[in-house]
């Protein structure tokens, strides 16, 4: 058999990736620009530039960017209403590009730029800002959502950027429990309003004394994860932190 032969495994990779550059040269996937060779990133490093991973200063809780230079420290609102997770960390700024990637990856298929942003994920350092996780959770979408666009972008977002805890990922234990309005439709006290009570847990006790990470796409006022936060923290668990690829930029003067 040729999967007992290891030499032939060990070629596979390697000749896959050669005839799929053959067929299909590698280009920017922004500007569609000629690269040389399938990279980390599929981004010419003139469109690479204009991606900004976030960099602190940050508000230890939330990861708020502060202007200027300092250390880490407490921004107003979490000082004034702590949320419900203990910290919440992003890969890049929410831009034009970073934006078109993500539009992409979320209504033009699964696959899009899926390498890309872990790439990205992995040159930010993200994941060690974090706990190691005992459970991780994407943010899970209500069902007629979930029908309609075919995926949950969190869950695959969570497989491709921690592919070696696969096993601690679970789509089932979060739950949409009622139908909610686009949060993007609404401003901050409405989104607040509108997501009130919209989570629950199939089985609190799977959750209760864990360290979890909840997954998500976007952080953009933290509504979403602050509820889900909620969710988990009343069902028991330990701690919860969280993780999304962008961020709204939302740059806080740095104090001192
Ligand atoms: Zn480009
Ligand atoms: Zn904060």
């Amino acid at each position: 058999m040729a999967g007992d032969n290891p030499d032939h495994n060990r070629r596979q990779p390697g000749l896959i990736a050669a005839l799929l550059e053959l067929c299909f040269p590698p280009s920017c996937l922004l500007c569609r620009t000629g690269l040389p060779a399938f990279g980390e990133a599929q981004l010419c490093p003139d469109c690479r530039t204009k991606i900004r991973l976030i960099a602190p200063p940050l508000c230890r809780c939330c990861g708020t960017e502060f202007l200027g230079a300092g250390e880490n420290h407490l921004c107003g609102p979490c000082l004034a209403s702590p949320p419900y997770f203990e910290r919440a960390r992003s890969v890049f700024r929410y831009g034009d590009e970073s934006g078109r990637l993500l539009h992409a990856f979320k209504y033009g298929g699964k696959t899009a730029g899926r390498r890309t942003f872990a790439a990205l994920a992995r040159e930010s350092g993200v994941l060690a800002e974090l706990t190691e996780p005992e459970l991780i959770l994407p943010v899970p979408l209500h069902p007629r959502r979930l029908r309609a666009r075919g995926f949950n972008q969190a869950l695959v977002l969570a497989r491709f950027l921690m592919p070696e805890r696969r096993e601690r990922i679970r789509p089932d234990l979060l739950r949409r429990s009622r139908w909610t309005e686009p949060q993007t439709s609404l401003s901050g006290q409405a989104r607040r309003r509108n997501l009130t009570g919209a989570f629950a847990l199939g089985d609190p006790t799977l959750v209760r004394g864990r360290r979890i990470l909840l997954v998500d796409d976007v952080f953009t006022t933290g509504t979403t994860l602050n509820e889900c936060a909620k969710a988990l923290r009343q069902a028991g668990a330990a701690q919860v932190e969280a993780l999304t690829l962008a961020r709204v930029n939302t740059d806080l003067q740095a104090k001192g």
